[in-house]
This record gives C-alpha cells, sequence and structure tokens, in this order.
C-alpha cells in the first residue's frame, strides 16, 4: 500500500512541476493528500521508514513555502555567496545587456513556450504605398545596377546612381514624412536593402547605412527640435550624406575601448566664445565616411576644469559634425573586398564643436554608449540579415536554374544526388533565414526592439549566407570562378566577410553576446536574482528570497518536463495546430525545456566564471538560436497558409534545426563544469537516446527538386529577390533555365528516337533530323534550338585582351575626387 501511495505522491509531484503550479497551490494539495493518507493509513499497516519519509518531505515542504524559514534557512545565507560569485559587468557592458526588450526569447527560456501566442502574432505585411514603391523605384534601380561596371571597372557608384538614390529619398527611409522621408516600416526597409542586394551589393550597402544605426536613427530618438528640424529634412532629401564612427585602430570589437577624446573647453564659434568641445580622433572602416558631408562621431568627454560641474571623465558622447569643419581630415579610400562602397578613415585633430553638436544636447553628454546600445537592435535585425537572405535567395534561384542547365555525362548536374545535397542545404537554409527575417521584423513593427534577437539574426542570417554562396559556388564550379560581366556570383562571394564582420563580428557576437545578453535579459529570474543581489539595502534580500525560489521551481519544472517530454517523445505536450507540423511544435517544446533546464544548471555550478567560458556559451547560443529559427519556420508555414507543397523545405529546416540543437547540448553536457553531472543531465533530457538526425536523403532530395523546376514553392521562397529579364548575367539564366524546362519532352523524345543525347554543340544536326522524321514538330524543333542556344550562352565565361586587363587597373586607381 505504502507503494502505492509513493507512487501517488511522486505522480503528483510531477504534475504540479510539470504544470508549473505555484508553490502555495501545490503546498495545499500535497497537504491534502497528506491528510487523506492519514485518514486512511489506519486502515493498513505503515512501517516506520515511510512514516520518516513522509516527515522529511513534510518539513522540506514548509522549509521551501513558510517564507520567514526559508530566509533563515536557505535564502539569506546564499545572497552574501550570489553577491560575491556575481560576474563584474562594467558600466559600458550593463547599458549593452539592459539594450532593447525581450520578446520570443523569454518564452525559450521559459522552458515552456506559449504557441498560441505567437500565432496571434500578425503575418508580414507591406502597404500599398512600400510594395508600389518596391515595384517602382526599387525595381528600377536594381536594372540600372551593372555589378561588373561598379565593382571591376568604376569601383565607385556612377553619378546616375547617386543622383537615383537620393532622388527617390532611399537615405530616408527610417525618417518621418513630417520631415521629408519615406516613413517605412522595418519590413519595406528590410525589403529594399535586400531586392538591392539581389541585384548588387554596393548599392545595397550604400542605401542601407543611412538607414541603419547612424546620424539618422540617433537623432529620431535623441536629437532635440532643432537638430532634428535642420538635419532630418536634409538627410532625407539627400542633401547630406552621413556616416557614423565608432571603430579606431585600438578599439574594434572592443568599442568602448576607444581612445577618441573631446575635453570640454570654451572657444571660437560663429564670432562668439561658447562652451565646447576640443576632439581628437583617429577612426577606420567608416562606410560612407569618403563622401560623407554630416559625420556622426563617438569619442569619450574629458572635463579636466569640471566645467559641466559632474566629474572629470563623462563617458561616451555622440555628436554631429559637418566634413568641412575645420582640423577634419577625411575622403581617402579603404577598398573592402567584392563590393565598392565608400568607405575609409576619419582623423580629426584640435577640432572645436560648440556643445549643441552634441546629439541632445550637452544633456546627453555621457549618454552616448546607452544611446548606440538601445538602436542597435532594430537596425541590426533589418540591414544586414536582409543581405544575407538576399544572397541565400539569390544562391537557390541561381543555382537551381544553372544545375538543370548544365549538363555533365549527358545530365544537368542538378540530378546528382552529390548536386542536390548542396543545393538542398541552401533551400532549406535560405527559407529557415527568411523565416526568422520576417518574424523578427514583425516583431520590431510591432515596437519591439529585440536585443538577443537581433543578435542572433545578425550572426545567423549572415552565416547562412556564407554557406548558402560557398555551396553555389560549389555547383558553378568554374562558371562561379571566372570573373567578368558573365559571372553574378564572385562579388557576393568577394565580399561574405563584410558583414560577417561588420555590426559586432560573428566569433564575438556567438561566445559572448547571444547567450551571455540572453541568459541575463531573457531568463524570467536570473535577471531579478542579481539586481536584489547587488541592493544592499535589507529589503532587497526580500526580493531575492522571492527570485530564488521561484527560480529553484522553474529549474525543477524545466527538469521534470524535459524529462516527461523525452520519456513520451514530447506527446505529453500539446500543439496548437494538427497536421504534419504539429510533431515539430511539440519537439521544440521539449528542447525548450531541456535547454533552460540545462543552462540554468551550467550557470549555478559556474557562477561569474560563466563569462570567460565562451566554448559553452557558443553552444548554448546555438541551441537558442535553433530555437528561435524553428519557431519562426513553423510560424511562417501557418503565415504561408500552411501549403503541402513547401513541406520539404520546412522538414529540412526543422529536422537541421533539432539536430544542430541535440549536438549543441550534447556537447555542451560532455564538457560540464562538474564532471559526473553532464551524464546525469543527459539521461534527463534524452532519456531514450539522441531522437534527432540530419535530414533524409528523401528530404534532400525533394527540397532540390523544389530549387530545379518552376514552381509556386520556389517563387515564395526566392519572393523579394530582383529577377532580371534583361540581356544581363542573371537575366540569360532565368531565360535558360525556363526554356530548359520547356524543351525537355522534346530533346527527350529526340534522344530515344536517334539514341544521342541533344546538346549545344550537336543541336542543329538533331533538331533537324528529327523534325524530317517526324519526332518532333515544327514548333518543339525552334523550342530545342533556342533553350540549346540559350545554355550555350550560360556556360560561357569571360575571356580579356592583355589591353582590357591593363584598362581596369587604370580605372582601378581613379581618383577619389569623382566619387558621389
Ligand atoms: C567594410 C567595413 C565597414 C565598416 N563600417 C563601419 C562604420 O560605418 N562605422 C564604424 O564605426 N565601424 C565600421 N566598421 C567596423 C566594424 O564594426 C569592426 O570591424 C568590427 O567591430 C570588428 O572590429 P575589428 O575588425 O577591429 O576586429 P577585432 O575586434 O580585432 O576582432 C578580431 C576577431 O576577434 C573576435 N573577438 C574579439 N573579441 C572577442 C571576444 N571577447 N570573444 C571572442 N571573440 C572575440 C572578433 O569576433 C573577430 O573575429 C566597418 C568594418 C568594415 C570591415
Amino acid at each position: 500500500m505504502e507503494i502505492l501511495y509513493f507512487l501517488i505522491l511522486t505522480f503528483t509531484v510531477l504534475s504540479l512541476a510539470y504544470n508549473r503550479v505555484p508553490l502555495l497551490m501545490s503546498m495545499a494539495i500535497m497537504i491534502g493528500l497528506t491528510i487523506a493518507w492519514t485518514e486512511l493509513r489506519h486502515l493498513f499497516y505503515v512501517p516506520s521508514w515511510f512514516r520518516f519519509s513522509n516527515g522529511i518531505i513534510a518539513v522540506t515542504l514548509i522549509g521551501f513555502t513558510v517564507t520567514p524559514l526559508r530566509r533563515l534557512l536557505i535564502s539569506d545565507r546564499l545572497y552574501s555567496w550570489f553577491r560575491k560569485s556575481m560576474p563584474t559587468v562594467s558600466e559600458t557592458e550593463q547599458q549593452a545587456l539592459d539594450a532593447g526588450t525581450v520578446w520570443w526569447d523569454a518564452e525559450i527560456f521559459s522552458g515552456r513556450p506559449r504557441w498560441r501566442k505567437l500565432l496571434k502574432v500578425p503575418a508580414p505585411a507591406l502597404t500599398e504605398k512600400e510594395q508600389a514603391f518596391l515595384d517602382g523605384p526599387v525595381e528600377e534601380l536594381c536594372r540600372m545596377t551593372d555589378d561588373w561596371e561598379i565593382c571591376d571597372k568604376h569601383r565607385r557608384l556612377p553619378d546616375n546612381i547617386w543622383r537615383f538614390i537620393r532622388e527617390h529619398r532611399m537615405f530616408g527611409m527610417i525618417i518621418p514624412e513630417a520631415y521629408g522621408g519615406l516613413q517605412f516600416s522595418a519590413q519595406a526597409n528590410s525589403a529594399v536593402v535586400m531586392k538591392l542586394a539581389s541585384s548588387n551589393l554596393t548599392t545595397a550597402i550604400t542605401v542601407m547605412v543611412p538607414n541603419s544605426l547612424g546620424p539618422g536613427e540617433l537623432l529620431l530618438h535623441y536629437g532635440t527640435e532643432e537638430q532634428k528640424n535642420h538635419y532630418l529634412p536634409r538627410l532625407a532629401r539627400g542633401e547630406e550624406i552621413p556616416c557614423f564612427a565608432l571603430t579606431s585602430p585600438s578599439a574594434g570589437s572592443d568599442a568602448a575601448g576607444m581612445n577618441d577624446v573631446g575635453i570640454v573647453c570654451k572657444g571660437e564659434y560663429g564670432g562668439r566664445k561658447v562652451l565646447g568641445l576640443r576632439l581628437k580622433w583617429n577612426k577606420r572602416y567608416i562606410t560612407l565616411a569618403p563622401v560623407a558631408t554630416l559625420l556622426g562621431l563617438a569619442f569619450k568627454v574629458k572635463d579636466p576644469d569640471q566645467l559641466l560641474g559632474k566629474s572629470e571623465d563623462l563617458g561616451i558622447t555622440c555628436a554631429l559634425i559637418p566634413t568641412d569643419t575645420p582640423g577634419i581630415e577625411i575622403g581617402t579610400r579603404h577598398m573592402p573586398v567584392g563590393a565598392v562602397f565608400m568607405n575609409g578613415p576619419t582623423r580629426g585633430e584640435d577640432v572645436f564643436i560648440p556643445m549643441d553638436w552634441v546629439i541632445g544636447g550637452q544633456e546627453r553628454v555621457g549618454q552616448g554608449w546607452s544611446m548606440l546600445m538601445q538602436s542597435l537592435a532594430a537596425g541590426r535585425s533589418i540591414s544586414l540579415p536582409a543581405l544575407g537572405t538576399a544572397g541565400g535567395k539569390m544562391s537557390a534561384l541561381m543555382s537551381g536554374a544553372y544545375a538543370r542547365i548544365r549538363k555533365q555525362f549527358n545530365i544537368p548536374i542538378g540530378n546528382f544526388e552529390g548536386i542536390e545535397e548542396p543545393l538542398a542545404r541552401i533551400g532549406g537554409r535560405t527559407y529557415r533565414m527568411d523565416s526568422a527575417r520576417m518574424l523578427t521584423l514583425v516583431a520590431i513593427d510591432q515596437g519591439e526592439r529585440p536585443g538577443v534577437l537581433s543578435a542572433i539574426l545578425k550572426y545567423q542570417l549572415t552565416e547562412g549566407n556564407r554557406r548558402c554562396i560557398n555551396d553555389a559556388m560549389d555547383i558553378h564550379a568554374g562558371k562561379g570562378i571566372i570573373t567578368g560581366p558573365s559571372n553574378y556570383l564572385a562579388h557576393s562571394y568577394q565580399a561574405l566577410p563584410i558583414s560577417i564582420t561588420v555590426e559586432g563580428a560573428n566569433i564575438l557576437t556567438r561566445s559572448l553576446i547571444i547567450f551571455g545578453q540572453g541568459a541575463i535579459r531573457a531568463h524570467p529570474w536570473l535577471l531579478k536574482e542579481m539586481k536584489a543581489a547587488r541592493d544592499p539595502r535589507p529589503e532587497a534580500r526580500k526580493a531575492f528570497d522571492k527570485a530564488l525560489f521561484s527560480h529553484v521551481g522553474h529549474v525543477f519544472s524545466n527538469m521534470v518536463r524535459a524529462l516527461v517530454l523525452g520519456l513520451t517523445r514530447g506527446l505529453a505536450t500539446s500543439a496548437p495546430v494538427s497536421g504534419p507540423t504539429a510533431r515539430y511544435f511539440r519537439e521544440v517544446t521539449r528542447m525548450c525545456a531541456a535547454f533552460s533546464f540545462t543552462s540554468d544548471l551550467v550557470l549555478v555550478l559556474l557562477g561569474g566564471k560563466f563569462k570567460f567560458k565562451e566554448r559553452l556559451s557558443g553552444r548554448l547560443a546555438d541551441v537558442l538560436i535553433h530555437l528561435y529559427m524553428s519557431t519562426a519556420v513553423l510560424k511562417r508555414f501557418e503565415d504561408d497558409g500552411r501549403p503541402e507543397a513547401d513541406l520539404p523545405f520546412l522538414i529540412w529546416a526543422m529536422d537541421d534545426s533539432l539536430c544542430i540543437i541535440q549536438e549543441s547540448l550534447n556537447g555542451v553536457l560532455k564538457n560540464f563544469p562538474v564532471p559526473g553531472i553532464g551524464r546525469l543531465v543527459k539521461w534527463i533530457i534524452f532519456p531514450l537516446g539522441m531522437p534527432y538526425s540530419q535530414p533524409s536523403d528523401r528530404t534532400s532530395k525533394n527540397v532540390a527538386k523544389l530549387l530545379l523546376s518552376e514552381n509556386e514553392s520556389r517563387d515564395r521562397l526566392v519572393s523579394g529577390v530582383y529577377i532580371s529579364d534583361q540581356d544581363d548575367a542573371s537575366g540569360r539564366v532565368h531565360a535558360a533555365f525556363h526554356l530548359a524546362l520547356t524543351s525537355t519532352n522534346a530533346e527527350n523524345a529526340i534522344r530515344n528516337a536517334l539514341n544521342e543525347p541533344v546538346n549545344y554543340e550537336n543541336y542543329r544536326r538533331l533538331v533537324q533530323k528529327a523534325v524530317e522524321s517526324g519526332v518532333i514538330t515544327e514548333e518543339q524543333a525552334t523550342t530545342v534550338r533556342l533553350a540549346q542556344e540559350a545554355a550555350r550562352v550560360v556556360i560561357e565565361v569571360d575571356e580579356f585582351t592583355r589591353e582590357e586587363i591593363e584598362g581596369f587597373k587604370e580605372q582601378a586607381f581613379r581618383p577619389v575626387a569623382d566619387s558621389g
């Protein structure tokens, strides 16, 4: 009988923990159970050990529930330990940690994501005005850009492109209409950059920078009315070309470590003596700097004479400085790989600026870092992820088409399993990248500034771009390598490291920021515990106690959930939908619990030392990333109206993400900070072994098939990119692809009848023979001729005479004065 009671007790405890029943109510239920048992127990014999164990359970429960008792016994003692073992956080680190908002990342850390809440988030959509802008000026700009001419001949954007960008106010996408800007949503901003990037990277980067973190964004949030009224209309009209200079030779990733300085002093301005700053700086890598008219500058303010009456070191400050101000050195260019957007250094020596050039005026002196961090999240979710997704989409579009056009061993290379594999990776990754892009943009348009999710997006979508383009290069082989007007891949390939490096280099973002910031900001209790532990007031101990015990309950619940969901392969939880994706909702719920439980244990065991364990942090970041990416994939499928034909993309992306989650968790457990515990945790979160595997061959084939033909799923996958219908490098591939598909039946008929496969060298003879013998009609013959001729043109690569090559060299070093 005691076994029965024990089972009931265990089941009750597990159910209460699994369902997160609050502590007091759990206590009431347990007491009820004990009373019921006490009433019944006289009917049975109860051994003394059993009474004893019941006693222990009762004392533990009381200890946990009665606040004064648990404070005395546990939390007040842990308070001092917690204070000591917390990581030291500098002011700039704290401002970075505090920046932005928390969104779906909090659901992941909860271990119990609320799917219905996610499904209520509206599907992405553009306004009529935004769509018209994409179909009008943006499409036109794409048609105007010639990748080869821009990158290899002129090494700069031609003047007509600069003019077009300014005339159509593309530098003012984030500026409100009241100031003459376009006032676009984040989705429209991203869509413009993505479409431009699919045509020419240099144009896309030139347009994207003024609409990302820089003078426009900072003025909108922090500028004085006077500054806004003066600069925003000028920026919107393109009369000012802005840049923003943060990075210096000594301070790259550690941007807050800059030595650029502004001393508070009095100086001459406009014929009067005014309070201002005397500046000295040395910045590099600054996009648009060589042609900028307005320099946004970050520097540290020192006030040795305490003219502002605060302290001597006032901290990082941002100012807007016209580039014709005496003492500014600007104009020379760096030459980034693969793209020729304007980028260069700027130096300043003894430059005096009045105090009202500080963004937000004198009262914002020292607030620059916080302003930058607060403004980072939106731009970081928009521009670089748009570039990355464009790379994925173009890789899918062009590789699928080329693999169908290009034949070796007399069959399209896309039919080889070896090529199907990279094609599938491109398709699945692009679907996932675009899903994450769209979901995050919707959040931003709803007013979120998701710090952690923006870091995930920046890292994953630029890294995803690198992988897609690498696969595309392998599929294209020689065609991708030989540069010239017919090459549509090489520049994107060369330029890959740019987006990987900027706005937080990827290694740093993965190993330091994503999980580090996520654990503190998105965790339901950790930040509360840290805040309470930092607070020296006696009442903080009460708050600490509450946060600590809620945290303990959270860990226990996630442990139970991970175990139960592991034992039931996720079936213990319900999915918000039915059909083929329901399983994936349950698996993600399961992995959220496993992640949350594992990460809590790592944090508890390592305490403040965690900050230096970048390998563990990187692996946990990978889990967090793929929990978010797979959430986005599931949401996108619902938003698209659950098109069954898209399932291969979804299945590939979900299987791949779940496999990465599993491998990353396994990596954490193998390297767990305390030996032995990793194995125990593994048993809890994977009780029946490792359930996930790489996407199957069948899934991989199905994805490849979608890219190798014209169909709605492929159209949805690549929607939003520029599809050229001109006689240019990519336009010729689209045309040849269409013709190759149209002529397939006729070519097969010829091969079967004449026992010889058709290619662009023998087609004239074979087509003639096939028409004469009635194998194909005259109409089919025309299609085959056109298809083979189009294939021949696509397969050709460029060649240059010695004189032409000498000519490029001269072009490459044209003076900078020509630019912009
Ligand atoms: C083309 C281009 C355009 C740019 N545009 C601008 C601009 O407009 N304005 C501007 O202010 N800046 C700009 N930048 C600067 C850019 O933001 C920096 O390059 C970037 O912050 C990295 O600095 P770094 O290149 O000096 O690399 P480093 O800081 O030297 O880093 C080298 C490597 O170390 C890694 N690393 C550093 N710290 C850690 C850590 N704690 N843990 C793990 N890994 C770490 C990094 O991830 C990186 O892989 C631009 C850069 C380029 C290349």
